[in-house]
């Protein structure tokens, strides 16, 4: 069994729907997860905000916006008045449905449940369009088995035992199509796997039924060495290690979602990245072999806070550490960068959701300064403690850019660097001309 994952942009049009038929109609058995069209979630967010502000009026004008895009969507995508008939009864229900939050109370579980309409709306039209096409599919619902926990973390175990009950109840299946981004929480209400988690459905589902191989198809040709929408002269990378990938999709590259790199790493299960504008093209694989040591890639997350810790007690004392991690422990707040000097430690946060209550309690036994716009730029590859250079063609190419703060030695794979978020486009630039 493989999983494939087409993106937005992949199921973007009627046309790239219907394109995706020649991917994957090969007679191979294959669980497909999509995306919604692209634009919908972010259309979809635009809703929610209107209507937890109450206006209905601009909520309603954004609803039938949608709702005429996907009627002309289906227009061009079904070629039999049945089809055509049955998308337009599904189209009117799903917006019907969005129409009724704009009369009802709105809160957060409302929120998430207008969410989740883009990726049912897609995977329902494809599924129609399979039919139309007299290609043999089944419609998995997503939200049967999909289910977080307490932590937000995905529930394998669940998802596992739940996944496969649904396949084994089409034991002649063999192409079986699913939502990406969304699930159960753990109460049993509508949620999903933060913007982008359609990556992360995709790699579950593989660790689930412990696939072959996990495609992510997407808009470009793999992993590039350095973020394409900033920096020009970028170039995909044909192998990367399951920790590089790891870092480097945590650590801002938007081809992958943040933590989607784990299941398939937990199962080793090698996951492909490839593009559906050129399917020829031979894309990232990522996998547990190590190409060698070199520097590979550079990302950027912006957002970042960061925190200077100074108390004279830290000087030649045990136990200080721990108490400073604990606080953040237990406001659930990670921890990226992490630099200790002997009377200070800097740190930085990207979740600032509970920082007074964490700068409250620093306070009382440490000075704290605060310091935000600041963005990580992380530089990946194999940096094994006996090789030299590196730290001296990252720091040449940077000599021109003020760094806030460095991390070196924590892992193999990652070299990161602190710098003000309005100097982020300049270091990438820098780093793409010292180093590529
Ligand atoms: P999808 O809708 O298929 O999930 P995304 O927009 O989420 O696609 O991810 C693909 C985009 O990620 C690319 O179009 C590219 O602009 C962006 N991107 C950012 N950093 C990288 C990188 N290092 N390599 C490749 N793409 C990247
Ligand atoms: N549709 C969701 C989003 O736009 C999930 C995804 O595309 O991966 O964030
Ligand atoms: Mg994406």
């Amino acid at each position: 069994m493989k999983v494939l994952k087409f993106g937005g942009t992949s199921v973007g049009t009627a046309k790239r729907m219907q394109a995706l038929v020649d991917l994957i109609n090969d007679g191979n058995p294959k669980i497909v997860v999509l995306s919604a069209m692209s634009g919908t979630t972010n259309h979809l967010v635009e809703i929610a905000a209107s209507l937890f502000e109450h206006n209905n009026e601009k909520a309603t004008a954004l609803i039938n916006q949608l709702e005429n895009k996907y009627k002309e969507v289906i227009k061009e995508l079904y070629k039999t008045v049945p089809c055509l008939n049955k998308a337009e009864e599904l189209i009117k229900s799903h917006f019907d449905y969005l129409r009724m939050f704009t009369i009802d109370l709105f809160t957060v579980n409302e929120e998430r449940t207008v969410l989740a309409q883009g990726e049912l709306i897609s995977t329902a039209l494809f599924h129609y369009y399979l039919e139309e096409q007299n290609i043999d599919s089944v419609l998995l619902p997503a939200l049967n088995f999909m289910r977080t926990d307490q932590n937000e973390e995905p529930d394998m175990k669940y998802i596992e035992m739940n996944c496969r009950t649904e396949l084994a109840k089409y034991p002649n299946g063999k192409l079986f199509i699913t939502q990406g981004y969304i699930c159960r929480n753990s109460f049993g209400e509508i949620d999903n796997l933060k913007r982008g988690g359609s990556d992360y459905s995709a790699t579950i589902i593989g660790a689930a039924v412990k696939a072959r191989e996990i495609e992510i198809w997407t808009d470009i040709d793999g992993m590039h060495n350095n973020d394409p929408r900033i920096v020009e002269n970028t170039h995909p990378i044909s192998e990367l290690s399951f920790d590089e990938a790891a870092e480097l999709a945590y650590f801002g590259a938007k081809i992958l979602h943040p933590t989607c790199i784990l299941p398939a790493q937990m199962n080793n299960i090698p996951v492909r990245l490839l593009n559906t504008m050129q399917p020829s093209a031979k894309g990232t694989l990522i996998s547990s072999k190590t190409t060698g040591d070199s520097i590979k890639a550079v990302a950027a997350k912006d957002g970042i806070t960061a925190i200077n810790i100074k108390s004279a007690r830290m000087l030649l004392a045990y136990g200080f550490l721990r108490a400073v991690f604990e606080i953040f422990e237990r406001y659930k707040t990670p921890i990226d960068m992490i630099t200790t000097s002997e009377v200070a430690v800097s740190l930085t946060i990207d979740n600032t959701k509970n920082i007074d209550l964490i700068v409250n309690e620093l306070k009382e036994f440490c000075s704290v300064e605060i310091d935000t716009d600041l963005t990580i730029v992380c530089i990946v590859g194999s940096f094994t403690a006996e090789k030299q250079g590196y730290a001296v063609s990252i720091f040449e190419a940077l000599k021109n850019i003020p760094i806030r703060m460095i991390s070196y030695g924590g892992s193999e794979n990652n070299i990161s660097i602190l710098v003000d978020t309005k100097l982020k486009k300049d270091a990438l630039v820098a780093l793409n001309n010292g180093l590529f």
